[in-house]
């Protein structure tokens, strides 16, 4: 695990390192982990069934821009999916699912319009200006593909839009969280942590870009070994209906946005691999 001290883990899990010399209360009691056992192994099974490494799996809450606060399972370290969410994974496992199946239940209806709000609110979840510059930078790579999908990007405070970009005042890790489609909407919450306040755009922009792309669907590329955190972690039972796109390597691919770590030198861009991915599927 001490490879990670050279990495930057895009998750809670990783936080939880970083944490250790850090004397924030307030992120620390929000990263503090509850036993694995609190877990049913229910929930394990459908997460691995639907193609996530349920070792990483975390009970976690965060608060939205409006006060609210959402609860549920953080897994493979930035994925958030709500206890409602994990539960409806049982109807993609119990049809026996087809490659078809299984990719309609977790990508956006297309085609379509996303609205996509950067946070300018009050409370400290205002993005910071870097951040804003990111996440312009990342709507203008998925925008340039032509997919099927296409993303208008505003500042405000529109918490009803398809996908709203906020800054997570409570979590000081240096990355970010989001979910799945779901019912063929995009996740809309996604949240960047205030150790990104003063990473330069491009960071920003590799961060923001991945977290939309779990948001329409994405997982991990290495969610099979998280080799890029440094880590080699078998999948368990997981793997059930893995669906491999065309055109994409089945191994490690260093330089994939949708690598489950990454560094601050990243450049931000999607590589062809991800391109050839997102145009597969949009
Ligand atoms: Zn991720």
């Amino acid at each position: 695990m001490r490879k990670l001290k050279s990495k930057f883990v895009l998750s809670l899990l990783g936080l939880g390192l970083i944490f250790t010399s850090c004397s924030n209360e307030d992120t620390a009691e929000l990263t503090e982990q509850q036993p694995q056992a609190a877990i049913s192994q229910d929930v394990l099974d459908k997460i691995s069934g639907h193609v996530l490494n349920a070792n990483f799996v975390e009970r976690t809450s965060f608060e939205l821009p409006n006060g609210e606060t959402q609860e549920g399972f953080m897994i493979e370290g930035d994925i958030f999916m709500s206890e409602t969410q994990v539960e409806g994974l049982d109807d993609v496992r119990e049809n026996d699912i087809t490659t078809e199946q299984y990719r309609t239940n977790n990508l956006v209806s297309q085609p379509r319009t996303l609205t996509v709000t950067g946070w300018t609110g009050g409370g400290g979840f205002a993005l910071t200006q870097n951040m804003r510059t990111g996440l312009q930078f990342a709507i203008n790579n998925y925008n340039r593909l032509n997919l099927n999908i296409n993303f208008v990007l505003s500042f405000n405070t529109n918490i009803d839009a398809d996908i709203v970009v906020f800054r997570q005042p409570n979590n000081s890790g240096a990355g970010g969280s989001a979910g799945f489609p779901s019912g063929g909407d995009p996740n809309r919450f996604v949240q960047i942590f205030t150790g990104l306040d003063n990473a330069d755009p491009n960071v920003n922009e590799h961060v923001t870009g991945h977290e939309i792309g779990h948001s329409i669907g994405f997982r991990h590329t290495d969610f099979f070994s998280r080799q890029s955190c440094g880590q080699n972690v078998n999948e368990g039972d997981g793997g059930v209906g893995a669906v491999h796109i065309p055109g994409t390597p089945t191994g490690f691919d260093p330089t994939s946005i949708m690598l489950a770590c990454f560094s601050f030198g990243t450049d931000g861009e999607f590589n062809a691999n991800d391109i050839t991915a997102m145009e597969f599927l949009y």
